[in-house]
């Protein structure tokens, strides 16, 4: 068996694991990290799309940003439709200043495994039977690469791998209290080549359902409709997608989304889910092996980018001066964040969902809450602040 030491050994390479290596790599503390699907499947997974300012900002001070600061499409508001009519949210104005940045997980995912690499310092991809012990005491991560039998032996563990990972799962039940909420529906995700017919996301009510125009660059569009958690998606070839997406995010003045070949599709279900606290002993959760939030408020990643600057600054801390209160206080900091998050993604897709068996009432009640929602400032500047964000603490 080989032996390893590191100082935080990191499981997972999504955003969390690899933004929280460059951010000790820093404060020039050693880590390792291991992930168990290949370096082209990460790059490629196709999932969050919009950057808070915060997370932004994070980026391009810690030199992860040349590529987001090029290519990234910053945005500074977003548009609302229902009733056949757009309606704009205009977050630097509301915010002084804020602003949201499309740029794909996986650009950001590429260019944090760019600068892993740089720094020289391990990362393995395609690892197996990935398992951790001793978090209390003397934690250890060990797995096999090649047929090897690998053992680390650290000071921390930090569990990066998301939501079906086995960092959480290895924290015995007792130990952990769970919050969750299902939502009886899902998004059927699109990715296609037509360039994005508004410069801005448009989130859209309808009485067919919710549906999002998003875009991935100046020639490629994200859109998703409201579909049943189940949804067979073979029963959507591509005429159908993208009729209902017409008909659900068209305006009476004409706009509607352009068409192009799909490249990509999949159904996403929609969940909440909180596991407190974010640590035990030596083992600290982050990102989504922590929680969970619908995609509707864009928080996920945001998220594990805050989680993880926390860690960092934690992890200084007690390795500079030896300073355990930031440790102690890491999981309550981030679930203050983290229950705020909820509470905007629970609203915003309560608010844009049709649930089913809901009634006329409940779709009038909705109606008039964004009638609201658009025409009170009050009410603008409370989802322009929590939609762009609030700054790292
Ligand atoms: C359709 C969709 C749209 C979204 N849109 C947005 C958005 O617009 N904005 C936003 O902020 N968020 C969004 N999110 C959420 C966002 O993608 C996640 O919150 C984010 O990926 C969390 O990062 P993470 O590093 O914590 O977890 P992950 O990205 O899941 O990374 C975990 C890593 O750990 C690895 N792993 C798992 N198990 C093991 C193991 N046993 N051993 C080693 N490695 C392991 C996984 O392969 C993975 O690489 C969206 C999500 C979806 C699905």
């Amino acid at each position: 068996m080989k032996r390893l030491d590191t100082q935080v050994g990191i499981v997972g390479a999504g955003p969390a694991g690899l933004l929280l290596g460059h951010l000790l790599h820093l404060e020039g503390i050693d880590s390792i990290i291991v992930e168990d699907r290949g370096r082209d499947h990460v790059i490629e997974r196709v999932r969050a799309g919009v950057l808070e300012q915060a997370t932004v900002d994070l980026l391009i001070e810690i030199g992860a940003g040349e590529r987001l600061r090029r290519e990234g499409m910053r945005h500074g508001g977003i548009y609302i439709c229902f009733s056949g009519r757009h309606h704009r949210i205009d977050f630097e104005e509301l915010t002084g200043g804020r602003s949201i940045t499309v740029y794909g997980q996986n650009e950001v995912v590429k260019d944090l495994i760019a600068i892993r690499c740089a720094t020289g310092r391990p990362l393995y991809f395609e690892v197996e039977d990935v398992r951790i012990a001793d978090f209390e005491s003397a934690p250890r991560i060990a797995f096999r690469k090649g047929g090897e039998e690998i053992a680390i032996a650290c000071d921390f563990i930090a569990g990066c791998d998301g939501g079906h990972g086995i960092c959480r799962s290895s924290i015995t039940t007792q130990r952990l209290q769970t919050y969750e909420k299902l939502y009886p529906f899902g998004w059927l995700g699109i990715l296609a080549a037509a360039p994005p017919g508004s410069r801005e996301l448009v989130y859209s009510l309808h009485e067919r359902g919710f549906a999002l125009f998003s875009m991935r660059s100046p020639s490629v569009t994200r859109l998703y409709l409201q579909c049943a958690p189940d949804e067979d998606l073979t029963a959507w070839p591509a005429d159908r997608i993208w009729d209902e997406l017409t008909a659900r995010l068209a305006s009476d003045d004409g706009w509607c989304p352009n068409r192009g070949p799909i490249l990509q599709k999949g159904i996403t279900g929609m969940r909440s889910f909180v596991a407190e606290p974010m640590r035990c002993g030596r083992l600290f959760l982050a990102g989504d092996s922590a929680h969970i939030v619908p995609p509707t408020g864009a928080k996920g990643l945001n998220l594990a980018a805050a989680d993880v600057w926390t860690l960092s600054r934690a992890l200084a801390a007690w390795y500079r001066d030896g300073r355990e209160d930031l440790l102690n206080s890491y999981s309550a900091q981030c679930l203050r964040r983290v229950w705020r998050a909820q509470r905007f993604s629970w609203w915003m897709t309560s608010m844009l969902h049709r649930a089913p068996g809901a009634g006329d009432f409940d779709y009038r009640r909705q109606l008039a809450e964004l009638e609201y929602v658009t025409s009170s400032r009050a009410a603008m500047t409370s989802l322009a602040e929590n939609y762009a964000g609030f700054p790292l603490q």
